[in-house]
């Protein structure tokens, strides 16, 4: 990847004499995790070996796929067929209004997601919908372009950025194959399913910023087939994934140029007894008055 100048690339303005200093000062972390309480990744591990597999669905390449995943269930994307991307969106059966906040994920947990990291909920809920308990490219880590997989700094490949930047219309890319996957799945028309679709997590993609000028990059994945990303669903959740038009993200996506496959999702139950022991996390405490009495 080749970076441009640095940016801004012709600043209007002097340098103060303590420039260097300024610069110099050490980062601090905005959201120190030790605040969270740690998911037992131990106890989830022993619950996920008496799991047996109860449903399963494909996203086609190109197309979107949702699955009901009950609390207390656990959720695998599997690469099945090649390298291939995925999208995916997280709402609560119960109010899809609930929905996953990538933004705040990417707050909490960092730019990229792996085992022991949670996918967060939308205001005011901010609760766990659902725990990382495995990855199998947790080996990837950063590469030396700054590159990592799973990433939540993306949003999802959409039509109206599409239209903006080339000026023609593409109806394959991740907003629109979910759109009309939660419409199939919920019944919900079009118009109202496309107002629930929300930023990704990108199961699989490989991204990074530049560091000179801070641009979003991609480049292929790691991702070969057996490789997965597993999920437990921390309240009852309706999952929806597009297999992103840009396959392996190795080019370029929103159009139908690139070599797509499936993903695979496999929804694993430990049992009724299981699943009753496990208390959803509850919404936060915030009481929402926002200093109005
Ligand atoms: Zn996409």
């Amino acid at each position: 990847m080749k970076d441009a100048a640095m940016k801004p690339t012709d600043p209007k303005f002097v340098p103060p004499s303590d420039a260097a200093d300024r610069r110099a000062i050490k980062p601090v972390i905005c959201y120190p995790p030790e605040a969270l309480i740690p998911p037992d990744l131990e106890a989830l591990s022993t619950r996920r070996q008496s799991a047996s597999k109860s449903d399963e669905v494909t996203a086609l390449p190109r197309d979107a796929a949702c699955i009901d995943v009950p609390a207390g269930c656990f959720f695998r994307i599997s690469s099945v067929e090649g390298p291939q991307v995925g999208d995916l969106n997280l709402w609560s059966k119960a109010d899809i209004k609930e929905r996953f906040y990538s933004g705040k994920t990417r707050a909490l947990h960092g730019t990229h997601l792996s085992t022991g990291d949670r996918m967060w909920a939308s205001f005011p809920h901010l609760r766990p919908m659902a725990t990382i308990t495995a990855d199998t490219l947790d080996w990837y880590g950063f590469d030396e372009f700054g590159g990592s997989v799973h990433d939540v700094i993306g949003t999802r490949c959409d039509p109206y950025t599409g239209r903006l930047l080339s000026g023609s219309d593409y109806h394959h890319c991740c907003h629109s194959n979910l759109t009309r996957a939660f419409a199939d799945h919920t019944g919900l028309s079009m118009a109202d399913a496309e107002a629930h679709v929300h930023d990704v997590l990108n199961v699989f993609m490989c991204t990074g910023f530049t560091r000179s000028t801070g641009q979003y990059f991609m480049k292929a994945s790691p991702v070969r087939p057996g490789d997965y990303l597993e999920f437990f669903a921390e309240i009852d959740l309706i999952v929806g994934l597009s297999a992103c038009p840009g396959g392996d993200c190795s080019e370029e996506h929103s159009s139908d140029k690139t070599t797509c496959h499936p993903l695979l999702i496999e929804v694993f139950d430990p049992g009724k007894e299981a699943r009753a022991l496990h208390r959803p996390p509850p919404s936060s405490a915030y009481d929402q008055s926002h200093g109005r009495s």
